[in-house]
């Protein structure tokens, strides 16, 4: 069953550049689907396509079947990771996750349930009083991901979550997403342009090159051509 749907879609920014050319694709409940590519092969601007932060100049995007293509990003059932965390400093920990929710007006005690249950899940539990710059660059793209999980989105969208940390901790970050991921049977997609990091933790890659899917298949498929 395909939870998210992308028909025909295009971006050509003002200027004229073409970031994403015609693409279809179709992701099915609880898959984690790697974007793969050069930079520059349009992989960014197909997440926040979806995510609401760009709008395609022609083409669809239906989640559940219900046309999304003009929502705003609040009104989706996305939420994404971006490649720098994008928290609030001046917040603590348990601030920064719990926002989203008192956005939506839940109760108090449930805000403080749902996110020390988040805080737990991304290995931060008794972290909820610290300030965002006494976290490590590790710690605080957990801090990011937790934001996200506590909206219970449909579709995760990450761009390059574990660009900017070092290879030790960006294998176990990704490791532990997979298992969340897998625990939580969330929908998935991951922006990459490590072959690694697309190999060990997809479902499905998607191969782009020049704002189209050059290929797409299961990891071992992908990667048996010459
Ligand atoms: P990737 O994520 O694969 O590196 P991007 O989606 O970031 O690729 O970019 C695809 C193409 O679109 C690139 O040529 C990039 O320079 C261009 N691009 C991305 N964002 C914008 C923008 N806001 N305005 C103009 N061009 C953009
Ligand atoms: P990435 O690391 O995903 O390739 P970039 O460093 O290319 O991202 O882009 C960072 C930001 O700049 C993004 O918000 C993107 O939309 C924007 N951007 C990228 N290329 C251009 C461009 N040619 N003109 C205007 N904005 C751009």
């Amino acid at each position: 069953m395909a939870v998210l749907k992308i028909e025909n879609v295009s971006k050509i920014f003002q200027g004229g550049t073409t970031a994403v050319d015609d693409l279809s694709l179709e992701v099915s409940d609880g898959e984690l689907v790697c974007l793969l590519g050069p930079s520059g092969s349009g992989k960014s601007t197909l997440l926040r396509m979806v995510g609401g932060f760009e709008r395609p100049t022609q083409g669809k995007i239906f989640i559940d079947e219900a046309d999304i293509t003009d929502q705003w990003p609040e009104r989706r059932p996305t939420a994404m990771v971006f490649q720098s965390h994008a928290l609030w400093s001046h917040m603590n920990v348990f601030k920064n996750v719990a926002f989203g929710l008192r956005l939506r007006g839940l109760p108090a005690a449930e805000i403080r349930q749902n996110v020390e249950g988040v805080l737990e899940m991304v290995g931060l539990a008794g972290y909820g009083k610290r300030m965002i710059h006494q976290l490590s660059g590790g710690q605080q793209q957990r801090v990011a991901l937790a934001r996200s999980l506590v909206l219970e989105p449909k579709i995760l969208l990450l761009d390059e979550p574990f660009a900017s940390l070092d290879q030790h901790l960006r294998e176990r970050l990704r490791e532990e997403v997979r298992d969340i991921q897998q625990r939580l049977k969330i929908t998935t997609l991951f922006v990459t342009h490590g072959q690694d990091e697309a190999l060990s933790m997809a479902d499905r890659i998607v191969v782009m090159r020049d704002g189209r899917t050059e290929q797409i298949g299961r990891p071992d498929a992908v990667y048996r051509k010459p």
